[in-house]
């Protein structure tokens, strides 16, 4: 049994987050969504939220688990029993930025491997900023985000 973990700060989960899952989920048996988080950042929803709004989002989705985390992603790798670290790839910044941080994953813990998966789904312009910016401008973010993530139970406005 493979088990991936696709760590990030879901700051919140998108529907770009949802393609690369839904991805994923057709090479591995199971998928652990891990908020990563840093207590000295202060993000835009406490990671707590940031777990309840991918479980909204993931509920219909049998081989998937979240979880949140801090410190580095190679130790929630070992706690969690995951020998994949899953990153999409948006753009050829995104691929300078991912492959330091796989290097140094792979000096850290040469038994963890990173899988890239490229955004080739409609919604790779998608990012959390874009939907944080909509959000507080009270746009429509409905399309930005997975089917069934009710995002007013999170985001009050205030
Ligand atoms: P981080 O702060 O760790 O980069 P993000 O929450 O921004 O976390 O992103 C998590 C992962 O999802 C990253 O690998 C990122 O490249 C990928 N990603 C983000 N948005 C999209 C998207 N619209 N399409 C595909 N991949 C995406």
């Amino acid at each position: 049994m493979r088990t991936a973990l696709f760590p990030g700060s879901f700051d919140p989960f998108t529907i770009g987050h949802y393609e690369v899952l839904e991805s994923a989920l057709k090479i591995f048996d199971k998928v652990i969504v891990a908020v990563g988080y840093n207590s000295a950042k202060k993000g835009f929803f406490a990671p707590q939220t940031r777990v309840e709004i991918i479980k909204q989002a993931t509920a219909h989705l049998p081989n998937v688990e979240v979880c949140s985390y801090s410190g580095l992603t190679i130790d929630a790798c070992r706690n969690l029993g995951a020998s994949v670290i899953v990153r999409g790839l948006r753009t050829t910044a995104d691929f300078e930025m991912e492959s330091v941080i796989a290097q140094a994953n792979t000096k850290l813990a040469p038994e963890i491997s990173t899988v890239f998966l490229p955004a080739c789904g409609e919604y790779s312009f998608v990012s959390s900023t874009i939907v944080r910016d909509v959000l507080i401008h009270k746009g429509d973010v409905s399309q930005f985000l997975p089917k069934g993530v009710q995002i007013e139970k999170f985001y009050t406005g205030e």
